[in-house]
């Protein structure tokens, strides 16, 4: 078994020790599993535990690995989930970074979206034109860019590498929401095209420093923000 799955059959074994006392079933079998979303599942049968989790979590720190596989042992012999880990692993969840490589899954796995510039108010070309010429000097190839088909107000924007798409929520594509708002989210992933993720010290980095100094560049930086905050506590 390759290291990852070890490390995580590890603390099955672990878990099991800890929970009943006794030692955990002989044969344990641990899988990464494309999932389309942050779903781990864990079943025994004739004595073998059959643990399969979320390919999202293959470069999760160790410790994540350890919540997860004690939370699944604990769910198979129906105890009380340990409290502590079940609140890191809700703290990694809502990480932006994890959010989004959820995000990323769900649309590759999920259902596969039309997706069309042109929302039945903003135009997401035109816009993207239009900051590509004042924030990139016009340097910026256009991506396909798509309207989602969910109206998600959690998840306003994202940018798709694998398929050079960038998508945005469908909420924002309405007379209610300013349009320097609309430009702020599509600005945010176009700054994604200028600065690709890069890996430091094993981990992602989604927005270094200069990116977040270029974002702050965007002309209604606060008020764009502050309307955020506004959309997203409704
Ligand atoms: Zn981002």
């Amino acid at each position: 078994m390759p290291l990852a799955e070890n490390q995580i059959r590890t603390e099955i074994v672990t878990a099991f020790r800890e929970m009943t006392g006794r030692a955990a079933p002989k044969e344990i079998n641990v899988t990464f599993y494309p999932f389309a979303s942050l779903n781990h599942t864990i079943r025994i049968r004739r004595q073998r535990v059959y643990v399969r989790i979320s390919d999202i979590l293959r470069d999760a720190p160790v410790a994540i690995w350890r919540a997860v596989a004690h939370l699944l042992v604990a769910k198979l012999l129906k105890h009380p989930p340990p409290a502590d880990l079940q609140a890191l692993y809700r703290e990694y969840s809502y990480q932006p970074e994890v959010i989004r490589a959820i995000d990323l899954v769900r649309r590759h796995r999920g259902r596969k979206l039309a997706g069309d510039p042109v929302g039945s108010v903003y135009n997401l070309e035109a816009i993207f034109r239009r900051l590509n010429r004042r924030y990139f000097a016009g340097s910026l190839a256009m991506p396909r860019l798509a309207w989602s088909a969910r109206r998600s107000k959690r998840i306003l924007g994202h940018q798709d590498d694998v398929h050079e798409t960038i998508v945005i929520s469908r909420s924002l594509d309405s007379e209610e929401v300013p349009e320097y708002v609309v430009e702020f989210v599509l600005y945010h992933e176009m700054l994604h095209l200028k600065h690709p993720r890069k890996i430091v010290g094993g981990r992602r980095i989604y927005h270094s420093a200069a990116f977040r100094a270029d974002e702050r560049r965007f002309l209604r930086y606060d008020e764009a923000l502050a309307a955020l905050d506004r959309l997203g506590g409704e």
